[in-house]
């Protein structure tokens, strides 16, 4: 079954159950600055839940275009690491806003996974939150999950990826306990069940989770009870689709390959053999949706927020197109495969293709001025180093400062090499910089004030601020 008649499933399941279609809204949230992407279904209705907007409905259902990237749930360091996360995925998800609750949220997942999709039973298993004995009792007595795949989660903050069965936007909004669905993928696959010591493998994916939505969290922490209890559900397209397509990682789905593929051409287009299975060109695949999506919806590559998190992502894949033998763009040709492969799931992302690609060449080229040097400075200081060693705050700001390197992508090539950055130094030397750029910004205002003798022009710390971002911003992009 192909990814998109996956989702066309999804939705119409859904829709038989009387839940209304509702397109994807934008990765950029609309009004709303608690959240720098959309990162889940359930943003766009996000006052739905909290009672302070009405709708002509109950129940909903959608496949959501999500970053995680940047913000609380944040996956940019896991690509490239795990066979499960994307910076841009889709989630697939139903909605009930004060209507149907724990009973019909599970049965209606057992349901489509197991009947729709045909999925065996003894594959799953499910997470409860640990306090939750409704639905457990929902799972074992109502289902007929047989107890021992039946695991009750608390706050496991063990391992790397551990599960946690309370669901939170961000650190305010609604959140509430919920229940997971894993899938096993088979001994060949190392891994254990969820809340093990082996949790952090690849064997049981999680690929669905119902949010039983009771409550909104405030600034100062404080859970209130939302006016009536919801449900919200989120199922990653690219995870299922890898089960249904028996294949074990995400990487290996229909809609993924042929971007790889696309990823491999450009690179042979420029001289350097690659194999297709190259974890690079996985990154590179995962990227171009994340930076091409992210330009559709109107962010710019920039040096603040989100702008920001965009240029690290291009940046993050030019440096795996480096890696493997780019010396020139590369990575805005790919814009064309991405429209073949999404464009009619996605009609804007095939409007704006043409500029799409052209922001994206204009940033790559900028890049590509930089990072040759760039590596040469940090090839150099990691040959001195031993393995587990790490990198000094000064070449890591240096890299930043001058080359326009992002510290995660500078901590991405020394992870690869098993060594870390000393990111507390490299803070030091950023602090540094600013102290001095202010001192240099407030001598040039005291300036301008005893030269136009105006002291009513001065606005204020804020305006400073504004002028030191500028300053900094300049040293990021090396320009
Ligand atoms: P994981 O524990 O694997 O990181 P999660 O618990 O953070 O996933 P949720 O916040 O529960 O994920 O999101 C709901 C669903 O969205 C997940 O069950 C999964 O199918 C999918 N999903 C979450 N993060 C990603 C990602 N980075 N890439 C692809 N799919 C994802
Ligand atoms: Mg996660
Ligand atoms: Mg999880
Ligand atoms: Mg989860």
């Amino acid at each position: 079954m192909k990814a998109a008649e996956i989702r066309e499933k999804f939705l119409n399941f859904f829709a038989s159950k009387g839940h209304t279609i509702v397109p994807s809204s934008s990765l950029v949230p609309a009004n709303d600055p608690t959240l720098l992407f959309t990162n889940s279904g359930m943003v766009q209705f996000k006052d739905v839940f909290t009672g302070k907007e009405k709708r002509p409905y109950t129940r909903a259902t959608s496949s959501q275009r999500s970053v995680r990237a940047g913000g609380k749930h944040n996956d940019l360091e896991n690509v490239g690491y795990t066979a499960r996360h994307h910076t841009f995925f889709e989630m697939l998800g139903n909605f009930s806003f004060g209507d149907y609750f724990k009973h019909d949220a599970i049965k209606n997942a057992w349901e489509l996974l197991t009947g729709v999709y045909q999925i065996p039973a003894e594959k799953l298993w499910v997470t409860v939150y640990q306090e939750d004995e409704e639905a457990y009792s929902i799972w074992k007595n109502e289902v007929g999950v047989p107890a021992e795949r039946i695991i009750r989660i608390g706050d496991n903050k063990g391992a790397r990826y551990a599960s946690d069965n309370f669901w939170q936007m961000a650190d305010t909004g609604p959140c509430g306990p919920c229940t997971e669905i894993f899938y096993d993928h088979g001994a060949d696959v190392w891994g254990g069940p969820p809340g093990s010591p082996e949790e952090d493998g690849d064997r049981y994916i999680e690929i669905w989770n119902l949010v039983f939505m009771q409550f909104e969290r405030t600034a100062d922490g404080v859970l209130h009870p939302l006016p009536k209890p919801c449900v919200d559900t989120g199922m990653g397209l690219e995870r299922i689709a890898a089960v249904l397509q028996h294949v074990h990682s995400n990487y290996e789905i229909d809609l993924f390959q042929k971007l790889i593929a696309a990823a491999q051409r450009e690179v042979q287009a420029q001289g350097h053999a690659v194999e297709i299975t190259n974890n690079s060109l996985r990154v590179i695949a995962d990227h171009i949706r994340a930076c091409a999506f992210l330009v559709v919806d109107g962010v710019i590559p920039g040096n603040e927020g989100r702008g920001y998190v965009l240029r690290r992502i291009v940046r993050r894949a030019i440096r795996h197109g480096y890696k493997l033998g780019c010396r020139k763009a590369f990575f805005n040709h790919l814009v064309p495969d991405l429209v073949a492969e999404m464009g009619d799931a996605y009609p804007e992302l095939a409007k704006a293709a043409a500029q799409v690609q052209a922001i994206l060449k204009s940033e790559e080229e900028r890049f590509f001025e930089t990072i040759e040097n760039g590596m040469g400075i940090l090839e150099s200081a990691l040959a001195g180093l031993k393995e587990g060693g790490q990198l000094d705050g000064d070449t890591a700001f240096k890299l930043h400062d001058t080359y326009g390197f992002p510290l995660d992508l500078t901590a991405d090539v020394c992870r690869e090499r098993g060594m870390t950055v000393d990111e507390a130094a490299f803070d030091a030397a950023m602090d540094q910089q600013k102290k001095q750029a202010r001192a240099a910004g407030k001598f040039k205002m005291d300036a301008d004030l005893s030269y136009s003798g105006v002291a009513t022009e001065f606005k204020g710390y804020d305006e400073l601020s504004v002028a030191n971002a500028q300053v900094t911003a300049i040293y990021v992009d090396g320009t």
